[in-house]
């Protein structure tokens, strides 16, 4: 086994904001690296720069596009150019992603340099499970923008569970079920989320964690307006268990 490979499964949050953040966030990015793999979850706007600090994009194995909403999808667009005439050229990244989205961005962008630097897979209906290295990736869908896929990562040392942008759920609580680490959305903080809109707040995360008996919750998706603070309180009070906020650059590890 190569050293890259006896790394511990780690999720380096790249974009920890919501669809719109603060003066430093960028949008919804994470990257998932170990068992030898390197996996983008999401590439919202402003998080293209700041993975470039970290990781040659062009060397990603894949990148997995949650759903549609432009906050999880628009530097797309920047790697694009990446990939076609910038550093990337001659490189080449799969892109796995819901249905629709090679036309979503061809809207902005036009039809050419997509492929071959970047090629796109669609995300059957149900779900797909998927080995990239030594990592098991599993894909479920979970009640957001129809659909959206919360993705669970199985690697050598641990497991770790990104749940998307998503509403209350069993289906969220049985992917993430006994996972080391929940990463999941808290984009209202610790106040009420409006009637109808599907996303979460502090109490639901930490309900949801304690239900999937996980080791840790890391959240995420805060809207600016919302004291961040509090919602780690609500959530960890809620949860039972070591809870903090995904920081962008922080790597959390299991
Ligand atoms: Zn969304």
């Amino acid at each position: 086994m190569s050293a890259a490979n006896e790394r511990p499964l780690e999720l380096l949050p790249i974009g920890a904001g919501a669809a719109y953040g603060r003066p430093d966030e960028a949008q919804s990015c994470h990257l998932v690296r170990g068992g030898g793999a390197a996996v983008l979850l999401d590439l919202g706007a402003g998080a293209l720069n700041v993975l470039t600090g970290v990781q040659r994009p062009e060397h990603l194995d894949l990148i997995v596009i949650s759903h549609l909403h432009a906050d999880h999808v628009v530097d797309l667009l920047a790697l694009r150019v990446y990939m076609a005439w910038g550093p990337g050229r001659g490189g080449h990244v799969p892109v796995l992603g819901p249905p629709g989205l090679r036309a979503l961005l061809a809207g902005f962008a036009g039809e050419d340099a997509w492929e071959p630097g970047l090629t796109f897979e669609e995300i059957p209906p149900g779900g797909v499970d998927r080995d990239v290295g030594g990592l098991r990736l599993t894909l479920r869908q979970v009640p957001h923008l129809d659909p959206t896929y919360a993705v669970r990562v199985d690697g050598p040392s641990g497991s770790l569970c990104y749940g998307a942008d998503c509403a209350p759920s069993d289906a969220l609580v049985d992917l993430a079920r006994g996972c080391d680490l929940l990463v999941t959305e808290c984009a209202f903080g610790a106040d009420a989320v409006p009637g109808g809109v599907p996303h979460l707040n502090a109490e639901m995360a930490g309900g949801m964690a304690r239900r999937a008996g996980v080791g840790r919750l890391a959240l995420t998706h805060v809207m600016p307006e919302h004291d961040a603070g509090r919602a780690v309180e609500v959530a960890a009070a809620e949860f039972g268990g070591p809870t903090e906020w995904a920081r962008s650059g922080v790597s959390l590890s299991v």
